[in-house]
């Protein structure tokens, strides 16, 4: 077979050494020992990988400012998840291999807690070493608007996901989220207004004239839509994304 070249160092790389991402592009494995334990080569094209180092390095810098050396900041999971409401933020830590030992760098992960989408807890059970089954139960977490690393699956507890899924609740305003803006709607004022305003827009585009054949897609109101669903995901975190983006600002300029 024929070597390839790692697209991001340009070396050189013989099969065993080969890592194939989502996009048939191939890396060498002293690149793929860059990434956070939760970039997955399977599911991160070559553009996340670049987009990656970029939001490894923004990380590294935010977890020094609102995480490590902030007394705001409220820890989880023996430190692996760390919630800093006021800064709007969540990080996540994990060092490959995963232990800490000689000087190996933990490499955070920083989020707004704003571009959640959704979270659950996901149970696996698989048999252990004597034959026992055992139940093996993961955070996991999808965020939008986020580039490079966009979900976190992260082994741990039920009492430590409860905690988590408790904090995260509160800097919702205690209504907590399950599946995003579909379950909200009908719940807020500013929902049921977004309900009004999409179904204004959707005829405005002739959404339902142009799917039925009978007529042309208004494509520029059509482009409203996408922008209204937008809108209306970040509609109650309005704060969060304010105290983010200032917490941000202030570190990274
Ligand atoms: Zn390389």
């Amino acid at each position: 077979m024929a070597k390839k070249n790692c697209e991001i160092c340009g070396a050189e790389i013989g099969l065993l050494k080969q890592v194939q991402l989502a996009d048939r592009t191939y890396i060498c494995r002293d690149c793929l020992k860059k990434t956070s334990p939760y970039f997955d080569n399977m599911r991160c094209t070559l553009s996340d990988y670049k987009d990656h180092m970029v939001q490894l390095e923004r990380s590294k810098k935010l977890d020094d400012a609102y995480f490590i050396k902030n007394k705001d900041a409220s820890s989880f999971c023996a430190g692996k998840v760390r919630i800093n409401e006021k800064a709007g933020l969540i990080t996540f830590h994990g060092s490959k291999g995963g232990f800490m030992m000689f000087g190996n760098t933990e490499l955070p992960i920083v989020y707004r807690i704003a571009d959640i989408r959704n979270y659950e807890l996901i149970s696996e059970r698989s048999r252990g070493t004597d034959g026992k089954e055992i139940e093996n139960t993961y955070l996991h977490m999808f965020f939008v608007a986020t580039s490079g690393v966009r979900e976190i699956k992260m082994q741990m507890s039920r009492g430590d996901y409860n905690n988590i899924d408790r904090k995260l609740s509160q800097c919702f305003g205690g209504h907590g989220l399950v599946g995003g803006i579909i379950s909200d709607v009908n719940k807020t004022k500013s929902q049921i207004n977004f309900a009004k305003n999409l179904a204004s827009t959707l005829k405005e585009a002739n959404v339902k004239d142009a799917l039925t054949g009978k007529g042309e897609l208004n494509v520029e109101a059509a482009q409203g839509i996408v922008s209204a669903v937008d809108d209306a995901f970040y509609v109650d975190r309005r704060q969060l994304v304010e105290r983010a983006d200032a917490a941000i600002q202030a570190v990274l300029g």
